[in-house]
């Protein structure tokens, strides 16, 4: 199955993404993996990703969908695959649908009350680096890591403004693609508002399989 998984951060997309390719038998292709892999491997695009992301700058759609396509033509991804954060724009969904018939979009539906309560509250130990939850997972002594006595902190990334505004970018980024796929008839709505458990239900029972 060629498929494309979309969903906002918090809603577990790249660990279902993982489970359900898995599951079928086929690669979870992300875009990060593929411009670490075009890097590692020195292709020609790859090193103009290196320079371009060495500058700091956003590697452009063009470039990025040059590199998805060589990446869906490797043998492991002809008969089928899971799209994972791409496409992120209207023009790549384009050009994408130039030359890549898609089976399904899968949409993971969440609401951004439990994103926020999913994602606010981790705490990392400056010392060793080691992860809690003040709600699911919280240290003995508060701000004071159990294995190393290190001091814990919130890091920038999981404040809530900084939450806020991912969610906000992923929204106005995304809502067109949902519409994009809406109107193809591709897209397929999926709760993920519960545990990962249910989740995967969901995404066999849009894809026409039983668990
Ligand atoms: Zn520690």
């Amino acid at each position: 199955m060629k498929l494309i998984f979309l969903g906002p951060p918090g809603a577990g997309k790249g660990t279902l993404a993982g489970l359900v390719a898995k599951e079928l038998g086929i690669p979870q292709i992300s875009t990060g993996d593929i411009f670490r892999d075009a890097i590692k491997r020195e292709t020609e695009l790859g090193m103009q990703v290196k320079a371009i992301v060495g500058r700091g700058d956003l590697v452009p759609d063009e470039l990025t969908v040059s590199l998805v396509r060589e990446r869906l033509a490797r043998p492991d991804a002809v008969k089928g695959f899971i799209l994972d954060g791409f496409p992120r724009t209207i023009p790549q969904a384009e050009a994408l649908e130039g030359f890549q018939k898609l089976d399904a979009v899968v949409n993971f539906v969440i609401s951004d009350d439990i994103v926020v309560l999913r994602l606010t509250g981790r705490e990392v130990c400056r010392a060793c680096g080691a992860i809690y939850h003040v709600r699911n997972m919280p240290s003995k002594v508060k701000g004071v890591c159990d294995r190393c006595g290190g001091q814990t902190y919130t890091r920038d990334d999981d404040k809530l403004a900084s939450i806020t505004n991912r969610l906000e970018v992923y929204k106005k980024q995304t809502e067109p693609l949902i519409d994009f796929y809406r109107e193809r008839g591709l897209l397929r709505d999926v709760d993920s508002s519960t545990t990962p458990e249910d989740t995967l239900e969901g995404v066999r029972a849009v894809l026409g399989r039983k668990g």
